[in-house]
């Protein structure tokens, strides 16, 4: 166990290494410079994120770890071993190269991942630093350290799916987002957000993927509806994420999204109601087969009661039916 923690302490110490190595570059690197400003960016932001950049070379990282064979580096993601067939030969180079570099901080600010965008066009458009002992993907919130003290004061958290989403909406006056990391939103996401506040509002692309990362949030957030919680979705036009939306119409233009956001409420009844003929009594009941699943993943509520109502009053039918139907058990508040 000694052993182990010696070993994560190690790996921190490189992270750390090399976020103030990339945030360094950054001041002597005119295109990354040229590329921030031009989606919008302030050296101010910049420093507030540790923005950094790193250069196209293949060990880059040598001029910051003396010992660039260090085991350590392989298990942090910065560096990539590579073997040929009969594991000779091996080389080892930079993971990230050319890029600029958004660090990933835990709760206490530690540096933990890397998220890596080329500059304009080239694939991958984002490289991730890979699962580590220090970073599991699927549990982090891109920006949540940065922005805890904003959701507190705002009492709301936006939650978005990219990098530049979260550091541009900062930049014109939205502090309190955070990014899922082009993950689906999981339920560790959705549990530490409602640890930082009882409202949450979901604001993903306009794009059909974006459209499909709100169900999957909201299948997410449906254990953790409850009457003292509020859950929204942002919905933008199409062609926009929050970042492009909220440079081209400006903070009120944005402010006002906020306003019009849509409660979970609504966005469940939409979702199941969506595809179907109301008209009809199969359609009708597809609709109820649709919502059956999602209803039964709240606790009970007056929320879920609420639901009921709206999705009786779809489909011709009386609360209690649906409520037997559902299996419901523990009866509501009333
Ligand atoms: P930008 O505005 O810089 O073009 P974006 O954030 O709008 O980027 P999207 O394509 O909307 O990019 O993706 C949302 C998020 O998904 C990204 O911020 C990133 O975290 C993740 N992502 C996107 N493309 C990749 C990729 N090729 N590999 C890994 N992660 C990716
Ligand atoms: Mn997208
Ligand atoms: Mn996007
Ligand atoms: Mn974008």
């Amino acid at each position: 166990r000694a052993a182990l923690q010696a070993q994560s302490m190690a790996l921190s110490d490189a992270m750390r290494i090399a976020c103030d190595f990339y945030r360094q570059n950054l001041r002597s690197a005119p295109q990354a410079i040229t590329y921030l400003q031009g989606r919008g960016l302030t050296g101010e932001i910049a420093a507030k994120f540790g923005l950094g950049y790193v250069a196209d070379n293949w060990d880059s990282l040598r001029a910051v770890f003396p010992d660039y064979e260090a085991m350590a580096l392989v298990e942090c993601g910065l560096v990539i071993d590579r073997t040929d067939e009969e594991g000779n030969n091996r080389k080892r180079y930079d993971r990230f190269r050319d890029r600029i570099m958004f660090p990933i901080r835990n709760a206490k600010g530690q540096v933990i991942g890397f998220g890596g965008r080329v500059l304009g066009q080239g694939e991958p458009k984002y490289l991730n630093s890979p699962e580590t002992p220090l970073f599991q993907k699927g549990n982090e919130l891109y920006g949540l350290f940065e922005a805890r003290q904003a959701i507190r004061e705002a009492g709301y958290v936006l939650v978005t799916e990219g990098y530049m989403d979260v550091v541009a909406l900062a930049q014109l006056g939205f502090p309190q987002a955070v990014a899922t990391l082009g993950t689906a939103c999981t339920a560790t996401h959705v549990h530490k957000l409602l640890r930082q506040t009882d409202h949450v509002i979901f604001s993903f692309d306009g794009d059909n993927a974006g459209r499909r990362a709100a169900r999957r949030a909201l299948d997410a957030c449906l254990p953790h509806a409850t009457d003292n919680k509020i859950i929204k979705f942002l919905f933008l036009p199409k062609e926009h994420d929050p970042d492009s939306y909220v440079r081209e119409f400006g903070h009120e233009a944005f402010e006002q999204q906020v306003r019009d956001a849509m409660p979970l409420s609504q966005f469940l009844l939409n979702e199941v109601s969506g595809e179907s003929d109301l008209s009809t009594h199969e359609g009708r009941a597809r609709v109820q087969f649709d919502a059956k699943p999602l209803i039964q993943a709240m606790p009970p509520s007056s929320l879920r009661l609420q639901i009921v109502r709206g999705l009786a009053q779809l489909t011709q039918s009386a609360p209690t039916e649906i409520e037997s139907l559902f299996e419901l058990s523990k009866p509501v508040a009333r």
